[in-house]
């Protein structure tokens, strides 16, 4: 079908999109109403841990949604529990609750905070946060997130919300007090330009919030769900957290996230917590199919192995045209160009022929890479090629 055909005009703009509209993949690759096909290595931002139209998701899906897909979350179903199992199985945490966004997950671990800071901390509520940070545009998770310019788009903020630097331990020693409460930060901050928490710092926030008694979140909604090369970004430090959230990869595609925290800190009472799709069946099922994949046999090893590959590629096309070099963990890498053509670069790849290529400059002087879990060598090195086309333009 032509673009002018779709009924466009009727959706509300957000954000500036393109003039394609997309009608299947597979893997790593996209297709458009044109029959134009992308290489992807944006893959829903991260989020399609296992390519497009995975065959194990879509066995899972077509199960569940002949059994049940929805009893209403008033009630236990079988795939909320089983999901809910293999994530405590596989993870330092021992309870999980089930939200549709990243966005919920994190307000969810800031409400489940502020309720032990009432219980157990004289009422303490604020959570350290840091600068450039990014936890999700509900207002809460804006206020939390450390984004330029979104203190006043929607003002006034939530409260209780101060800002330290990463990788800084003194900046957050400086901003506790008796009203503190946690420290909340994405192990690698994902949206801020692919910038990881180093395993340092890390250990020194957990000995700092251990001396304080102050809870530690980690939002790996971006960097969790072997994004990173291990299950867990935290494990990549040695340190346990009190509280996770999960969201984008834990779905594979589909609308799902997760709130995880130890025994003694999941203190929610009935009515403190909820949501009518949390723990809905559908999606849990589909989560299950995503983490038993991911947690199977040598899949994280090849992960990190392909990780490994494109952080060579990516440094050896950096040393060939002058940039910066290259940061990130696993499959969550960041090129640093060293000037700001990032978006330049975005716009070429996704309009170049026969084939296009989907590209995420997260700042303007840096390309980030978050392909398919399970993409390739061969399809790394044809986004390399096509990537080096580009710059030949320039
Ligand atoms: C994407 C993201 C979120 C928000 O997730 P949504 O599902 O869009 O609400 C929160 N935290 C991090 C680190 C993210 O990358």
């Amino acid at each position: 079908m032509n673009f002018n055909e779709y009924p466009i005009e009727s959706l509300m703009s957000i954000t500036n999109r393109p003039e394609i509209v997309f009608t299947h993949g597979k893997g790593s690759w996209l297709y458009d109403n044109n029959g134009k096909r992308y290489l992807d290595f944006i893959q829903g931002w991260a989020v399609n841990s296992l390519g497009h139209c995975n065959d194990g998701m879509i066995e899972a899906l077509n199960k569940q949604a002949q059994l049940l897909i929805n009893p209403s979350p008033a009630f236990y179903n079988e795939p909320m529990a089983q999901l809910a199992g293999l994530l405590t199985q596989h993870s330092c945490f021992d309870k999980v609750f089930f939200a549709n966004s990243g966005a919920e997950a994190n307000e969810g671990a800031i409400k489940l905070a502020r309720k032990w800071g009432r219980k157990f901390k004289d009422g303490a509520f604020e959570i350290i946060t840091f600068d450039h940070s990014f936890h999700g545009r509900t207002l809460a998770t804006m206020s939390a997130s450390g984004k330029p310019g979104w203190d006043t788009i929607y003002a006034p903020q939530v409260p209780g919300f101060p800002k330290a630097d990463l990788n800084d331990i003194a900046s957050v020693e400086k901003l506790i007090n008796a009203k503190t409460v946690a420290v909340m930060l994405e192990p690698i901050q994902g949206e801020g330009g692919v910038i990881p928490a180093t395993r340092e710092f890390m250990q020194q926030l957990r000995a700092l919030t251990k001396q304080h008694n102050l809870l530690l979140i980690v939002d790996e909604v971006q960097s969790g769900c072997g994004r990173a090369g291990t299950l867990f970004a935290y494990e990549l430090s040695g340190i346990e957290p009190d509280i996770m959230t999960l969201g984008k990869g834990i779905g594979g595609g589909v609308p799902l996230a997760a709130l995880l925290s130890k025994a003694d800190i999941a203190v929610f009472e009935p009515g403190d917590q909820g949501g009518t799709y949390n723990g809905n069946p559908l999606m849990s099922a589909v989560g299950y199919s995503v983490i038993s994949q991911l947690t199977a046999p040598g899949f994280l090893e090849d992960v990190r192995a392909r990780g490994e590959y494109l952080r060579a590629r990516l440094l050896e096309l950096s040393e060939e045209r002058g940039f910066e070099g290259e940061r990130g963990e696993g499959l969550l890498r960041a090129l640093l160009l060293g000037k700001d053509i990032g978006n330049q670069i975005v716009e070429k790849a996704r309009v170049m022929q026969p084939d296009g290529l989907l590209l995420n400059a997260a700042r303007p002087n840096l390309l980030r890479f978050m392909p398919a879990l399970n993409v390739t060598n061969e399809e790394i090195d044809q986004m390399m090629a096509m990537l080096r086309s580009i710059l030949d333009t320039l």
